[in-house]
């Protein structure tokens, strides 16, 4: 629908309120002016010294102008290098991304000026600055994009950092829907805190679960925004599934609060529609859940001695999952790798110690019972009170080495990641793919074609199955609430989502050494496209997960939002007209030039 439509639309309907005004609001808003081409620094229409000045006071003396600690100076370099193994640290400069780029597509460089956001009111300012002065604007929270949509040169960062305070409601009622809505235990988070911050409110401190992601320094707006998928979310559903109420600055420069009751379009767009499309959210509220008294990993790697042995224990591992696995219980991952490799890395809740080894004996006993399997790394399972998943002072007790601790002085007690997840910390990447696997391939009769695939995928590069990326298995009130989300919809019949991705070490501009090995690069994602093109073949036309896909994706409307995409480009044309928000792939930017800058004629 375009905007004549829709204001057409809204004289036909009067009984509903709360659209016409807003749509009003906006319309107004939408005459200021077409908006063809955005300024960069030295241009005609660049804000003038005093202007940012003025912009300055407006925003309490919270504007920036970052500079990559790589190239600011010696001093700031060194500092930088010895912690470019920590996230937290990464995400505390305003001038770098959590990746440092991806091969002929985009590297990490600072923004022209960033305003260090410490309130709704700080982003509306500069929402309205933008858009008066026809900027770049950008938005960072987490920082953690692979493609790199929190990252513009040129542009005004909005970064909200700085927007981290949790608050634990036992019975929340979204705005305007008093009678409509039960109220509910929930959380209010702002914008800028990353999921370790929730969960230690929620979990650690609170004794309740929120559904969040599984990397603790993921931010969570972004991951909203997303659609958004944590290690129990076969049980929880989505992360945006479990929103009840956004906090949103719109195009207009007015802060707007989007639930089911008011602006429910654009609630649910923000749902899953993709990270900074629709407007810069400034706090989240999430249902909470009770806490399952138990979770747990299952761990170990094991290789097979011939190419026939490897496809045979692909096909058990497949049965098994299917059997014994497809449930709420369990998420993560099973990665298949070259050189004949299972690896294990699974999770679950709600079944203790004893009751997840019973499960897994009979598969890890038919592992021993041939020879031609060997385990390189150990098996085993491990069952915690939930309480404890994110307690990085349990941790540090009882499983020293599975987290990582923020190492510098002063850092809150609770700031660990995953040791797992350190590896990504500042990557290269070099390809990535993701494909939405149905459900349906695990029926009996398509079990020995997908694991052809998984196996000849294997031979080119590893693909992991991320079983909690998929819904199928989840319960059905799950799957419900994600059906109202804008995300594709083929997340609620997929049994997990492939990911084939390969990265190398961090190359942020200005960092001493030779730089990124592009050949390398070039060759690894031949590789993974290959291998993505093997798994295909059987699950021709799957979606892609907005957040973790491929760069160079042409189809990308279809692969991220499937049949969801002209709804959501009606809630854009609603809410950004002039399209002020822009990211590359993200709703909306195919009016648009690559960089963001110009409209498309
Ligand atoms: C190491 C790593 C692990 C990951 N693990 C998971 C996982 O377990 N589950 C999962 O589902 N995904 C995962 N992701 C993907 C991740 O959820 C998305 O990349 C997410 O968008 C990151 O959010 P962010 O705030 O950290 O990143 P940012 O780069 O800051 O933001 C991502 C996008 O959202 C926009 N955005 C950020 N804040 C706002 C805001 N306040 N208002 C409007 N727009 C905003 C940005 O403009 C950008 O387009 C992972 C990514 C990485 C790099």
């Amino acid at each position: 629908m375009n905007r004549r439509e829709l204001l057409k639309a809204a004289v036909a309907i009067p009984f509903l309120p709360g659209v016409i005004a807003g749509c009003r609001g906006l319309a107004r808003a939408a005459s200021g002016g077409a908006l063809y081409t955005r300024v960069r620094p030295g241009e005609a229409g660049w804000p003038s010294p005093a202007q940012w000045n003025e912009f300055n006071h407006a925003v309490g003396g919270r504007l920036l102008q970052p500079r990559s600690p790589f190239t600011a100076s010696t001093a700031a370099c060194k500092e930088a290098l010895r912690h470019l193994d920590n996230p937290y640290y990464i995400g505390d400069q305003p001038a770098l991304t959590q990746t440092s780029g991806w091969a002929g597509a985009w590297r990490s460089q600072p923004s022209a000026y960033a305003v260090a956001a410490e309130s709704a009111a700080d982003v509306a300012e500069a929402v309205r600055f933008a858009r008066k002065h026809r900027l770049r604007l950008v938005v960072k929270g987490g920082g953690h994009s692979y493609q790199g949509t929190s990252d513009a040169p040129d542009s005004l960062l909005i970064w909200t950092r700085h927007m981290n305070a949790v608050t634990l409601h036992d019975a929340f009622v979204g705005q305007g829907c008093a009678g409509a809505q039960a109220p509910q235990p929930a959380v209010s988070v702002q914008a800028g805190a990353m999921w370790i911050d929730a969960y230690d409110a929620v979990t650690t401190r609170g004794g309740r679960y929120v559904q969040g992601g599984g990397c603790t320094t993921v931010g969570v707006a972004g991951l909203i925004q997303s659609g958004g998928f944590g290690s129990f979310s076969k049980h929880f559903g989505t992360a945006s599934a479990n929103l009840i109420e956004a906090e949103v600055v719109t195009a207009d420069g007015v802060v707007r609060i989007a639930n089911a009751c008011t602006h429910p379009d654009l609630f649910w767009g923000l749902k899953g529609g993709g990270g900074g499309s629709l407007g810069v959210v400034t706090r989240l509220t999430l249902r909470t859940h009770a806490l399952p008294p138990w979770a747990g990993a299952v761990y170990g790697e094991i290789k097979a001695s011939t190419d026939a042995a490897y496809r045979a224990l692909i096909a058990k591992a497949i049965g098994f999952y299917q059997r014994e696995l497809l449930n709420p219980h369990w998420g993560e991952q099973m990665m298949f790798r070259p050189g004949n490799v299972l690896h294990l890395s699974m999770v679950f809740q709600g079944l203790d110690q004893v009751q997840a080894d019973a499960l897994w004996q009979p598969f890890f006993a038919w592992v021993r019972a041939h020879r031609e399997y060997t385990f390189v790394e150990p098996a085993g399972v491990m069952a915690i009170p939930m309480r404890h998943m994110w307690d990085a002072e349990f941790f540090r007790r009882h499983v020293p080495g599975a987290m990582v601790a923020d190492d510098r002085e002063g850092a809150p007690r609770d700031h660990v990641l995953w040791k797992g997840d350190q590896g990504q910390v500042g990557c290269f990447i070099h390809g990535y793919r993701s494909a939405w696997l149905p459900a349906s391939l695990l029926r009996e009769d398509r079990q020995a074609a997908l694991v052809d695939a998984l196996y000849a995928a294997s031979r080119r590069w590893e693909v992991s199955l991320h079983f909690n990326k998929g819904l199928a298995g989840a319960p059905p009130e799950a799957i419900a609430a994600a059906r109202d989300t804008a995300m594709n919809p083929q997340v609620l019949d997929a049994f997990a989502l492939a990911i084939i991705a390969g990265s190398g070490a961090p190359a942020y501009p200005g960092m001493p050494g030779p730089g990124p090995d592009l050949a390398e690069a070039h060759k690894a994602a031949i590789a993974i496209d290959d291998a993505m093109d093997s798994l295909l073949r059987v699950a021709p036309g799957a979606g892609s997960y907005v957040s973790e896909s491929d760069y160079f994706l042409r189809d990308w409307q279809r692969a991220f939002w499937g049949t969801h995409y002209a709804r959501l480009s009606a809630v854009k044309h609603t809410y950004d007209p002039e399209g002020l928000f822009y990211v590359r792939h993200g709703v909306g930017s195919e009016g648009w030039s690559e960089d963001g800058f110009t409209r498309r004629a």
